[in-house]
């Protein structure tokens, strides 16, 4: 038979297939690979009744993350907050850049848009977003139908919310993630279940945090491969491996100047590049002291 992981605890594997869930183990020769199954995985799995099946096949992924491990999520509502924190363009747009390196379609969801005095500069700043082609989001009755047949995950710093929002659409993730944080304990994450959560006709899991965020857009090898907009106008470059920073003929500087690539983005794309340049500095150096 063939399923989809929803939900994984104390080494079972809980398989959903033709709308019914299956308890399976993985067999040991998984193992042996070096394959671990997640929630997410696409499984083909034998269950002679569903008390206990096992995993035979383990199909391909599309993308995976990995605190909590979760694998093929289709999008990411990504919550960032209108005021305190301030909004962090440089910040979203890092965000941005990993889930399109990631291949999960962004969702951008602003909230505590209430303590601003007037929202015109936040709807100028979707306009932004939205041409490049990004859903962006100002109120959860425009979130809720967007989950629909997709697997969601949220993300978003400290501050922004994001078990306020949690809490309306998905109480008992909300319930889940608000005892990890209270616990304090790391080592309860080996024994914790990670779980998908029906809601609105999608799924969704919860992602805490993300620590490594900074470090993952440094390696980035092809960032303009992530700016949308940038990749687009890059068709125009003269030079195939134009940097779009100093070379003539290059389409992305001319679509900056005729308006079409906003300025803030083309900063950022800088930004991130030369963290990625200087990266590559040091790396080069502590090799070459060895
Ligand atoms: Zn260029």
């Amino acid at each position: 038979m063939q399923g989809r992981i929803i939900k994984s605890l104390a080494g079972f594997y809980y398989v959903e297939a033709d709308g019914q869930v299956f308890q399976t183990r993985a067999r040991g020769n998984f193992r042996k690979k070096g394959q671990t199954p997640y929630v997410g995985d696409f499984v083909d799995f034998s269950a002679e009744d569903n008390s206990e099946g096992y995993i035979l096949k383990i199909h391909d992924r599309k993308n995976s993350l990995v605190r909590p491990p979760i694998v093929n999520i289709d999008q990411a509502v990504v919550i960032m907050s209108a005021k305190e924190p301030e909004f962090n363009a440089n910040l979203l747009d890092r965000f941005l850049v990993l889930l399109e390196h990631k291949f999960i379609r962004p969702v951008i969801y602003i909230s505590k848009l209430d303590l601003l005095d007037s929202i015109a500069e936040m709807e100028i700043i979707a306009d932004q977003y939205r041409r490049i082609g990004y859903d962006f989001v100002l109120s959860q009755k425009e979130l809720l139908p967007l989950l629909k047949d997709q697997v969601t995950v949220f993300m978003g710093q400290t501050g922004v919310g994001k078990s306020t929002l949690l809490n309306t659409i998905a109480p008992e993730l909300a319930l889940e993630t608000g005892e990890i944080s209270d616990s304090l304990g790391r080592g309860r994450h080996t024994t914790r279940a990670v779980s998908f959560y029906d809601v609105y006709d999608g799924k969704i899991a919860d992602t805490p945090g993300f620590s490594s965020l900074d470090y993952e857009v440094k390696t980035i090898e092809d960032l303009s491969e992530d700016f949308p907009e940038i990749r687009k106008a890059s068709h125009f470059c003269k030079f195939r491996s134009c940097s779009h920073t100093h070379e003539p003929g290059c389409g992305v500087k001319l679509a900056l100047e005729k308006g079409d690539i906003w300025q803030s983005r083309y900063d950022n794309y800088l930004q991130f590049l030369s963290e990625i340049e200087n990266r590559r500095e040091t790396y080069t150096k502590t090799i070459k002291r060895k």
